[in-house]
C-alpha cells in the first residue's frame, strides 16, 4: 500500500491538511506501507518557496516523515505534457481555441441559465498541426456516459451524473496542466494504492476517474475525510481557532499532543482519548472514521496538551521548548538556575494546558509580584492574617531547614493555636509569593525559592497591609 500526502504551497500548514497527513502516515504504518510526500506547486502565481519550507517543518514537527525522497509536481511538468499529447493523438481531448473571453462571456450567459459549462464549441471542429501553432488549451472529450461512481472507504459508494461536469480543461492556454490532471498523473507515477484527502476534494473526483480511464490506468482506491468543523458548525475559519500547525507550535503545544488530538478529531477507538504512537498506529482503520464534520475543541486540546505535558521529563521539556519557543526559553533560563529549573518545572507543569503558560508562569516567580490584586486582597486578608504571617516569618528564622514538610508543619501549627483553617494562612502566603491565588503547593515553592527570597515577599505583603 501506498499513500501520499499533497500539499499546494500556497499558505502554511492548515490544521486539516495536518490531519490528513496523519490518517495517511497511520494508515501507511498500519499497513506496512509506504507514505510521501508530493509537493502540488503548479499554482506558479500563489506558490511560494517559504510555504515549501513552512509545510515541510511543520511536518518534521509533528514526526511525518515521507518514506521516500520528496516529489514536486512542478519537476515533471514535460512528461504530463507529453502524455496529453498522446490523449490528443488518440482523440480522447481537443484543443480549444476560444478566446478566455469568449468563453467567459459564454459562462457568463450560462450563470443566468442553469450550470456553468463550456459550450463545446471547439470540440467537434477539425484542426490541422499548424492550427496547434495558435494559442490553446486542451479540453478533456467527456465520454457517452450518464454516470460516473466509486467506492469511497468512508462514504460507501458515490456516483455523480456525467451532466454535472463539461468538457474541463486539462492544460491551460499558458502551458500548464490543470490541477487534476496532474493529480491523476503522478498518482500513477507514484504507484498511489489509496488515495485519503479531505471531502473538499471529492468533487474532483469523477474527473479524475475520466483522465484514469483516458490514460488506461486503474484508479487508486479513494477515501475522503469528513472536514473539520468551527463551534458554529461551519468550515473551520480563523475566528474559531488558530488554523495553521505552526500558529499551535507558537502557542507552545507539544507536537504529540496536536498529533493525538487531530487523531481523535473524527476517529475513534472506543472512549480511548490518550493513545501512544504505537497504539494509533495498531487501532488505526479507516472503517472508524466518521462521515460526519468534526467539531474543532480548543478545550479539549489544552486539555490534552497539558496532561503531555505533565508527562514530560524537564530534559524532554527543555527540548521541545528550544524548538518551539527558544525565545522564551532563554528568558526563563535567565532568571533561574538550572537545578531550580527543574524543580519548578515539576511544580508547574501539574497545572499548565500551554508551554507558554507555563514558561510565562515560572519567568513571573523570579520575581516578587508588583501590583497586588485589591480584590484577592480583600477576599484571601483578614484583621488577623498579619499576625498569622508574622508568626510564621518568625517561625522560619527559628526553622533549621527549610523543606516544604517544616514548612507545612510550621503552617499547620500556626493555624491550630489560632483556631483557623490552614487556607486562612496558605493562600496570603501564596499571594505574597506569586501574586496569585492559583499557582503549584506555596510551601514546595518556598522550599524552592529559599528561606531569604521567600521572607522578603511575606514581608512585603505585611508591609502593604
Ligand atoms: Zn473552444
Amino acid at each position: 500500500m501506498r499513500v501520499r500526502f499533497a500539499p499546494s504551497p500556497t499558505g502554511h500548514l492548515h490544521i486539516g491538511g495536518a490531519r490528513t497527513a496523519i490518517f495517511n502516515w497511520l494508515f501507511a504504518r498500519h499497513n506496512n506501507g509506504v507514505f510521501l510526500v508530493r509537493v502540488e506547486d503548479t499554482d506558479v502565481e500563489r506558490s511560494k518557496q517559504e510555504y515549501v519550507d513552512s509545510i515541510l517543518e511543520s511536518l518534521k514537527w509533528l514526526h511525518l516523515t515521507p518514506d521516500e525522497p520528496l516529489t514536486f509536481q512542478l519537476s515533471r511538468i514535460e512528461e504530463h505534457k507529453q502524455l496529453i499529447n498522446q490523449l490528443l493523438e488518440k482523440g480522447l481531448v481537443y484543443p480549444c481555441f476560444c478566446e478566455p473571453k469568449d468563453v467567459e462571456d459564454r459562462l457568463k450567459d450560462f450563470k443566468k441559465g442553469i450550470a456553468e459549462k463550456y459550450d463545446g464549441t471547439c470540440r467537434d471542429k477539425s484542426y490541422t498541426p499548424k492550427d496547434l501553432k495558435k494559442p490553446h488549451a486542451i479540453r478533456f472529450k467527456l465520454p457517452e456516459r450518464e454516470k460516473i461512481s466509486f467506492k469511497d472507504l468512508i462514504r460507501g459508494t458515490v456516483t455523480f451524473d456525467i451532466d454535472q461536469l463539461d468538457d474541463f480543461v486539462i492544460l491551460r492556454r499558458d502551458g500548464v496542466p490543470t490541477y487534476n490532471f496532474c493529480v491523476v498523473v503522478d498518482d500513477i507515477f507514484m504507484k498511489i494504492s489509496h488515495v485519503i484527502r479531505g471531502e473538499d476534494h471529492i468533487s474532483n473526483t469523477p474527473k479524475q476517474l475520466l483522465i484514469y480511464d483516458a490514460l488506461g490506468a486503474e484508479p487508486p482506491i479513494f477515501a475522503h475525510l469528513p472536514l473539520i468543523l468551527g463551534s458554529s458548525g461551519g468550515k473551520l475559519s480563523k475566528r474559531d481557532a488558530a488554523v495553521s500547525v505552526v500558529e499551535y507550535k507558537n502557542q507552545g503545544f507539544l507536537p504529540e499532543a496536536l498529533f493525538n488530538y487531530l487523531v481523535r478529531l473524527g476517529w475513534a477507538h472506543g472512549d480511548q482519548e490518550v493513545f501512544s504512537k504505537q497504539e494509533m498506529i495498531d487501532f488505526f482503520s479507516l472503517d472508524k472514521v466518521g462521515k460526519k464534520g468534526a467539531i474543532f475543541d480548543t478545550k479539549k486540546l489544552l486539555w490534552l496538551n497539558g496532561i503531555y505535558i505533565r508527562n514530560l521529563k524537564f530534559n524532554e521539556f527543555a527540548k521541545a521548548a528550544a524548538e518551539a519557543i527558544n525565545d522564551k526559553l532563554k528568558k526563563l533560563t535567565a532568571v533561574w538556575k538550572e537545578d531550580m529549573l527543574g524543580q519548578l518545572f515539576e511544580l508547574y507543569k501539574e497545572r499548565a494546558t500551554t508551554m507558554c503558560e507555563l514558561v510565562d508562569n515560572m519567568i513571573s516567580f523570579a520575581h516578587a509580584p508588583e501590583h497586588l490584586d485589591v480584590g484577592l486582597i480583600k477576599k484571601w486578608v483578614s484583621p488577623q492574617t498579619k499576625t498569622l504571617l508574622f508568626e510564621f516569618v518568625k517561625g522560619m528564622d527559628e526553622m533549621e531547614e527549610h523543606t516544604h514538610e517544616n514548612l507545612i508543619a510550621l503552617a499547620r501549627h500556626i493555624c491550630e493555636l489560632s483556631g483557623v483553617k490552614l487556607v486562612a494562612l496558605a493562600q496570603p502566603l501564596r499571594l505574597a509569593l506569586t501574586g496569585s491565588t492559583h499557582s503549584p503547593g506555596v510551601f514546595e515553592l518556598m522550599e524552592v525559592l529559599g528561606c531569604e527570597e521567600s521572607k522578603k515577599r511575606v514581608k512585603q505583603l505585611v508591609g502593604g497591609l
